[in-house]
C-alpha cells in the first residue's frame, strides 16, 4: 500500500495506464482501512480464554466508540474473567 501511494505521488504509474493516481491513493487509503480493521478485529484477544475482545467490540460497539472501549474494557465479554491491566497504581 505504501508503496501504490509513493507511486502515486511520484506519478509513476506502473499499473494500467487508464487507472488515475486519484484512484490508486483511494484504493492505498482503503486498503489501509482494511487492514487497520483487520489488525483491530485479529489484535485484541482474551489471555484466559483466547476468544476475540476485538470482534466482540467491533460488533457491539458504535464505530466512533471502538477505540474508547477496547481501552476502557475491563473485563472479558465472553469469560468475564478481570484482564490484566497496568495502571499507574501499579507503578508505586
Ligand atoms: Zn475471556
Amino acid at each position: 500500500m505504501l508503496l501504490l501511494m509513493v507511486m502515486a505521488y511520484n506519478g509513476t504509474n506502473l499499473l494500467d495506464p487508464f487507472v488515475g493516481e486519484r484512484t490508486i491513493i483511494v484504493i492505498a487509503f482503503v486498503g489501509i482501512g482494511g487492514i487497520s480493521f483487520a489488525w483491530l478485529w485479529f489484535a485484541f484477544r482474551c489471555p484466559e480464554c483466547r476468544d476475540n475482545i476485538g470482534k466482540y467490540v467491533l460488533m457491539t460497539a458504535d464505530a466512533g466508540k471502538w477505540l474508547r472501549v477496547l481501552i476502557l474494557i475491563n473485563s472479558c465479554p465472553y469469560c468475564k474473567k478481570k484482564l490484566m491491566r497496568k495502571t499507574v497504581s501499579d507503578d508505586r
